[in-house]
């Protein structure tokens, strides 16, 4: 069988079948219990970009020799993906294609629509003559698997441009133009996050141990180096605030029009509209509010929301003030405002969340974190508190946040956090 290279190093990774246990690099001490073997079947996303088509060819080969992969159900968006073929058994249901790949070789095609209306006129993926900007999580959607047990995946991604087109992405280039997927909480790994190709403009810095980048394409009026200024300066501080959940690589995408006119966050990624200032006249910033739910990774549970969007809101506030891009006072001063702005917000656990409940939000964690400060002698701060929950992706209610509150207090919050959310 002949074996291409991405198998080939695939099997160096870890090997693919032959349940080579993961031992440490290290030397074994006598007596040590080893890890259990991890078995590997490897994975290569192929992927074509066809701006004529604003669509994008994918091709999923699987080395399944050991026949570890039993089945990969993904659930699609049918407007989206589409056309499938791909030998073995294929089943189209309401919204999911499930797959059974023969032994061996496996291979599964679709056609993925990159463009992506946001609300009607404008696009939170979109695909035009020389660029290309999405989510890796669309192209490949969310699958589920059935695996022998204890196996899983040691997954690439090779994309394949038009001529004179590059890519900024937040996974690892390898020498051999192969991107490494990697996502070591999963055991099937899908290339997750923002991506820009085309005639795109890159900065490349590593800041405060991480490797950033800032893209976009040509034309568009994205500020490269505004943004890594901002970055420079509010970076540091973030590491110092969070310095496990910070990743490795952090990739930030912007373009102009007909593009959303916001902010979205991504694994290890986020899109900023060129449009937006780094700093609001109210003093928020969108590419920090967005880089804190990047660095969080938390997701709303019931009644949520306001945490989420709180915690992003108040950080990204934080890191002006902690990296002296905006002075005490003046940070005071936003703050101030924001109390008053969130008088009029609705109960926070209402579910809507707009510009009222997040100010509202920012002004009870401040509260929060004056509770736990004065409790402490200064020892303790929300900043505890944002360190048992970042990283781990937690899906935060009130009374989720209040049990971590309290374990950071040492008390019950239970009449803080009663009124707190009952007012409004
Ligand atoms: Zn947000």
């Amino acid at each position: 069988v002949r074996r291409g290279r991405w198998l080939r190093r695939a099997l160096a990774a870890g090997g693919l079948a032959a349940a080579l246990p993961a031992a440490p690099a290290g030397a074994q001490e006598p007596g040590e219990t080893l890890p259990g073997p991890t078995l590997r079947y490897g994975v290569l996303y192929d992927v074509r970009i066809l701006p004529s088509q604003r669509a994008a060819h994918v091709v999923l080969r699987l080395d399944n020799t050991e026949s570890l992969l039993r089945w990969l159900r993904l659930r699609v968006d049918p407007d989206r993906h589409r056309n499938f073929e791909g030998n073995g058994t294929l089943t189209r249901g309401d919204g999911t294609v499930e797959w059974h790949p023969p032994a061996g070789a496996g291979r599964l095609e679709y056609d993925f629509r990159i463009d992506h209306l946001r609300d009607a006129r404008s696009f939170d993926a979109r695909c035009a003559e020389d660029w290309a900007l999405f989510r890796g999580d669309d192209l490949v959607p969310p699958a589920r698997v059935r695996s022998r047990v204890g196996a899983e995946s040691a997954a690439h991604l090779r994309l394949r441009l038009p001529a004179g087109w590059s890519v900024a992405a937040p996974w690892e280039h390898e020498p051999d133009g192969l991107f490494r997927i990697d996502r070591p909480a999963r055991r099937f790994d899908r290339p997750v996050g923002w991506l820009v190709a085309g005639r795109i403009g890159v900065l490349r810095e590593r800041v405060a141990g991480t490797q950033l980048a800032v893209a976009g394409p040509l034309g568009h009026g994205l500020r490269r180096l505004d943004l890594l200024a901002l970055l420079r300066w509010t970076v540091p501080s973030l590491r110092e605030l969070l310095p496990e959940a910070l990743p490795p690589r952090l990739l930030v995408v912007g373009a102009g029009d007909p593009m959303w006119r916001g902010g979205l966050s991504g694994p290890a990624s986020l899109y900023v509209h060129a449009d937006r200032p780094l700093i609001s006249n109210d003093g928020t910033s969108p590419l920090l509010h967005e880089l804190m739910h990047t660095v969080l990774r938390v997701r709303a549970g019931k009644g949520g929301d306001w945490l989420v969007e709180g915690l992003a809101e108040y950080y990204g506030l934080e890191l002006l003030r902690r990296s002296r891009t905006l002075s005490r006072r003046r940070h005071e001063k936003i703050l101030e405002r924001l109390a008053v702005r969130g008088r009029g917000a609705p109960r926070l656990e209402s579910g809507d969340v707009d510009g009222t409940v997040v100010a509202r939000a920012v002004t009870v964690l401040r509260g929060l974190d004056r509770e736990l400060r004065e409790a402490s002698d200064d020892r303790r701060s929300l900043d505890d508190v944002l360190r048992r929950v970042a990283g781990r992706d937690l899906l935060l209610t009130s009374d989720s946040f209040r049990a971590v509150a309290e374990s950071v207090h040492g008390a019950s919050l239970a009449g803080f956090f009663r009124r707190q959310l009952a007012s409004g």
